[in-house]
């Protein structure tokens, strides 16, 4: 098989043996080190509940430089390699050059809707969808995605949905107190709000988080967030939920980060790689959302208004 080993996974191997995390003092079994074999592929990664784990994987610009090499695993006889392409264009286009990481996301989206045509029709060639992320590709370098993606409708409804159910989280922060204490209070409030106050929370902590996202250089960890998310997850992963519903889903929680990151700037304090890792695997910890009740047809535009 080949073997695959990210920069971020090799870095965490070579400095972080004995890290002191509250997820590693808290379980016998710490090592994060995961593995999916995969087709002819051993992925290796890590489970980023782990703070020195989650650092290495988020801060690193080059987390996803890949180490290549062979090992004696025997590789699958029946391979999907319809799931494989696929998997790998989501990839291409999350690295795409002339693509922001919402405008990444955006053809991911579009990419998905058109291969959900032919979910029905299995026996199509993986070729067809080479030839449908070449056409986003060039659809990203004219600039014809971008005009797209400012045109695409403003949904409130799904916001609203979206940060009722980041107020109905219980996550657990490992920040100083006072910071705990503020974050907490903040995401209390989203519980007792009615649908149009949140409207109006949604559009101010976007506008808060356009400003911090730059100050903070925080694309660079967008970008690395989903290219994890799509590299260890083999995504969209097996045919068996409809991919409107996965990449709604994915949505969900890059549009509930940006809610959170935005509700830490507000608090005035400075974003340190502690604090970065430390919102982050709280939220991803619990996992995703799974009550989304929204019809199959209509879950990537909504995806899509979470972007
Ligand atoms: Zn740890």
């Amino acid at each position: 098989m080949e073997h695959y080993q990210p920069e971020f996974v090799v870095r965490y191997l070579a400095e972080n043996a004995d890290c002191a995390c509250p997820h590693c003092l808290s379980s016998d079994d710490a090592n994060p080190l995961t593995s999916i074999k995969f087709n002819n592929q051993q992925r290796d990664s890590l489970d980023v509940t782990c703070e020195s784990a989650a650092r290495q994987m988020l801060l690193n610009p080059d987390a996803f430089v890949l180490h290549a090499g062979k090992n004696d695993e025997i590789a699958d006889a029946q391979p999907d390699i319809w799931l494989e392409t696929l998997n790998q264009e989501c990839l291409n286009l999350a690295m795409h050059p002339a693509l922001t990481v919402e405008l990444s996301l955006f053809a991911i989206g579009i990419l998905l809707s058109r291969v959900q045509q032919y979910q029905g029709a299995k026996a199509n060639d993986p070729a067809l969808l080479v030839t449908m992320a070449q056409e986003l590709c060039l659809l990203a370098e004219q600039g014809v995605l971008a005009q797209q993606y400012v045109a695409l409708p403003q949904i409130g409804t799904v916001q609203t949905m979206a940060l009722k159910s980041l107020g109905a989280k219980r996550m657990s922060f490992n920040l100083p107190p006072m910071e705990k204490m503020a974050v907490a209070l903040k995401i209390g409030e989203l519980k007792i709000m009615n649908d149009a106050q949140l409207v109006d929370r949604a559009s101010s902590l976007q506008t808060q988080w356009n400003v911090f996202k730059t100050a903070n250089n925080l694309a660079l960890i967008y970008r690395n967030i989903l290219i994890y998310k799509l590299y260890t997850d083999i995504f969209p992963g097996k045919n068996d939920v409809c991919y409107g519903e996965k990449f709604l889903r994915l949505t969900q929680q890059f549009f509930q980060l940006k809610m959170l990151f935005a509700i830490w700037a507000e608090t005035g304090n400075e974003l340190t790689d502690d604090i970065i890792s430390s919102l982050y695997i709280s939220l991803q910890s619990l996992g995703e959302d799974v009550d989304i009740t929204i019809n199959d047809e209509e879950k990537v535009l909504y995806a899509l208004a979470l972007i």
